[in-house]
């Protein structure tokens, strides 16, 4: 037996046969709770009783178009769509929000960039927050990005070089190859210093150097080497 509960009041208590009809024919006349309309092939049901229309119309602020969706680990369709600076958003099939959020995993996926679970650092394994995590470099036009991520309940935070379909290198600023190409973008930024004190990259100027302006510029560095190698 099953209960059904009608416009959240009234409860019916039902033998499974009926439960099984009534499920099959809510799923048959389903509509948008926006638009009221029935879903199509064009306009599926990508969200909690929303379409794909009303869910673009709601999300109109952000640019998105719509890029094919992919199966889940799970099988489940997930939706995604860029925005114009190459960020993937999706939506969440269960959720009753009609809210588009950006989704970092499924960025680097989308370009083809490695991403990283875990570091090691000083000999131990160090889990870090999937949810929790920045690029830096045009997605659009580098082949290299730097990924900064926190390690999970703290707030230390690990950067990585990541390689379009190659590798996911630790960014470590004390030693190796990584210092060496650090150190290099580093020297370079803080060398754009102009005689009002002011630092540039590309069409942004501050008043302090940012780390952030850095890694974009190590970001375009290390694509340059990368591009010519592939
Ligand atoms: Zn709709």
């Amino acid at each position: 037996m099953h209960s059904i509960t009608l416009d959240e009041q009234d409860t019916f208590v039902v033998a499974d046969t009926v439960f099984e009809k009534v499920q099959k024919l809510l799923i048959q006349h389903r509509i948008c709770r926006v638009c009221e309309k029935s879903y199509t092939e064009e306009s599926p049901m990508i969200a909690a009783n929303l379409c794909l229309e009303c869910f673009l119309r709601e999300n109109s602020s952000v640019h998105l178009t719509v890029v094919p969706t992919v199966p889940d680990e799970n099988g489940v369709t997930v939706y995604r769509f860029l925005d114009p600076e190459g960020y993937i958003y999706t939506c969440s099939p269960a959720s009753e929000s009609s809210e588009a959020y950006e989704s970092i995993s499924l960025t680097l996926a989308y370009w083809g960039f490695p991403d990283v679970a875990s570091v090691e650092l000083e000999g131990k394994p160090v889990e870090l927050d999937p949810t929790d995590a920045t690029i830096y470099g045009d997605l659009k036009t580098n082949s290299v990005v730097v990924v900064s991520k926190r390690k999970k309940a703290g707030r230390l935070e690990v950067s990585f070089l990541s390689y379009k379909n190659g590798p996911c290198v630790y960014l470590d600023k004390a030693k190796g190859y990584t210092r060496k190409v650090w150190r290099e973008a580093e020297s370079q930024y803080l060398a754009t210093k102009d005689a009002r004190g002011r630092y540039h990259y590309k069409e942004r100027v501050s008043r302090q150097p940012f780390q952030s302006d850095i890694y974009c510029l190590l970001s375009d560095n290390e694509s340059a080497k990368y591009d010519q190698k592939t």
